[in-house]
């Protein structure tokens, strides 16, 4: 049966839920009130609901699944540096401070993931070090430049360029023309940190619920009353929307701004050996559509690559990824596929996130494009420091404005798929 993008839960098939005992929350009944209601429990919403906790402040978040059931729990679990759009970029759009303020606040988003799992014991199988590969030799000036950029002008020094000959050594492939290795990135199982991160927020005093969809929202002169599953009520002063991916319907505004994606990941049977990633790095290379795997740890390939702008997933998502993978590894051929789901991200036309108050006490963040793993729960910390009175970062990343769509949620205007798919074109040039 075909599946849909919609969330209803962790996916059968996923290698993930299938290696965490899954924390279960309560269902919101009745009527209540809360000083600030959450929309969505993934990292975002978790992340503002354990900073608002720790403040002391009555937090409530209602989850439609179960918690960290959408994106956070699906995902490659890679750890990535910087901004999704390039700091050069990013410096003549909108001048170098606000690129250097940018930069600094997305290293500010992985000190805040490696610091979450530190003081809250997040036992999520965390490793360092991401190498991203070339799969056309013109890549190579782009991540030369862009090596050169940080290092001159923040400082960063984790980033050293390959030759093929090293990334294949690494990567256990020779498709490759080179690659950068990022000392600086890494990868986790993601939904153990979304489940540790729902962990820490309950044990500071957030009040979490799943299976309890928000069907609406209304503005009542004081705040908002929030109208859950079937005739249940949740009032609040403040409002925070962290439903990324999953919540079209539920506000015009930002339906407008940001739009899901379906993208999908394979795990294989433990490998024989270590020919392929023998350092455990993660691996991503230069496609728009790209590529990403990396080693889980009791040794599988986990396999990431494809994507899709409908609100259903490819009939066989196993035979969908494994494609992508044979082109890398082609001696794969012969292992076992033991798992493969999809999961829902969301993006905005300019792939910078849609950060802001859409009205002083109702604030969003979402389309991280794949970016999400560092900067979801930071910017999620930050909706909450908006919400208690500082905004200063997030009139920063106001600014950054992308624009609204043409057509409605998913990528319905034939335009933007053959936009999209032309990117997809050209990685085959
Ligand atoms: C297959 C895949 C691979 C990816 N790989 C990477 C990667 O390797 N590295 C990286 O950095 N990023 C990656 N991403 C992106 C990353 O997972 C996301 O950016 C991040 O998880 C977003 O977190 P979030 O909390 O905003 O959204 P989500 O985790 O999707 O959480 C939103 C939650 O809101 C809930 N919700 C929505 N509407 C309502 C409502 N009306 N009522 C109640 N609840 C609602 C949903 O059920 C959902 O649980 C990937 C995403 C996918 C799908």
């Amino acid at each position: 049966m075909t599946q849909t993008a919609k969330n209803t839960g962790h996916p059968d098939n996923s290698w993930y839920a299938d290696t965490v005992p899954i924390t279960a929350f309560p269902t919101f009944a009745g009527d209540k009130t809360t000083d600030i209601a959450i929309i969505g429990g993934g990292y975002t919403g978790l992340g503002a609901a354990l900073e608002l906790a720790r403040h002391g402040v009555s937090v409530t978040l209602i989850e439609g699944a179960q918690i960290g059931s959408g994106a956070s729990g699906r995902n490659g679990g890679q750890i990535h540096t910087g901004q999704r759009v390039d700091p050069q970029t990013l410096a003549a759009q909108l001048g170098s401070d606000a690129a250097r303020a940018l930069w600094d606040m997305a290293e500010a988003a992985k000190a805040h993931l490696f610091e979450l799992i530190n003081t809250y014991n997040i036992d999520c199988d965390f490793r360092h070090g991401l190498i991203h590969s070339w799969h056309k030799p013109r890549f190579a000036e782009d991540d030369r430049a862009y090596a050169d950029f940080v290092s001159q002008n923040y400082g960063y020094d984790k980033l050293s360029l390959m030759d093929k000959h090293e990334v294949a050594a690494e990567l256990g492939t020779d498709v490759y023309h080179g690659g950068l290795f990022d000392a600086g990135a890494g990868h986790l199982h993601p939904l153990k940190f979304a489940l540790g991160m729902a962990r820490a927020a309950h044990a500071a005093g957030a009040a979490l619920y799943e299976h309890s969809r928000v069907q609406s929202y209304h503005p009542t002169g004081d705040g908002y009353v929030l109208r859950i599953g079937d005739g249940h009520r949740l009032k609040c002063r403040k409002l925070l929307i962290c439903g990324n991916g999953y919540m079209q319907g539920l506000d015009r505004d930002i339906d407008r701004h940001v739009v899901p994606i379906n993208n999908f990941i394979l795990t294989t049977e433990p490998l024989p050996d270590r020919t392929i990633l023998p350092n455990d790095y993660a691996a991503a290379d230069s496609r728009f559509v790209v590529n990403y795997w990396r080693r889980t740890a009791d040794n599988r390939l986990l396999f990431g690559g494809g994507e899709n702008y409908t609100p259903w997933f490819p009939k066989d998502i196993k035979a969908f990824v494994r494609r992508n993978m044979l082109k890398i590894y082609p001696q794969l051929a012969n292992i076992k596929i033991t798992h493969a789901w999809g999961g829902t991200l969301a993006i905005t036309l300019s792939r910078q996130p849609f950060v802001r108050a859409l009205s002083p006490d109702r604030l969003v963040s979402a389309g991280y494009s794949g970016q999400g793993v560092v900067l979801a729960p930071y910017f999620g910390k930050l909706l909450a420091h908006a919400a208690l009175g500082d905004a200063r970062d997030i009139d920063l990343l106001s600014q950054l404005r992308p624009p609204p769509f043409p057509g409605g949620p998913w990528l319905q205007t034939p335009a933007l798929i053959a936009g999209l798919s032309w990117y997809a074109l050209r990685d085959r040039l």
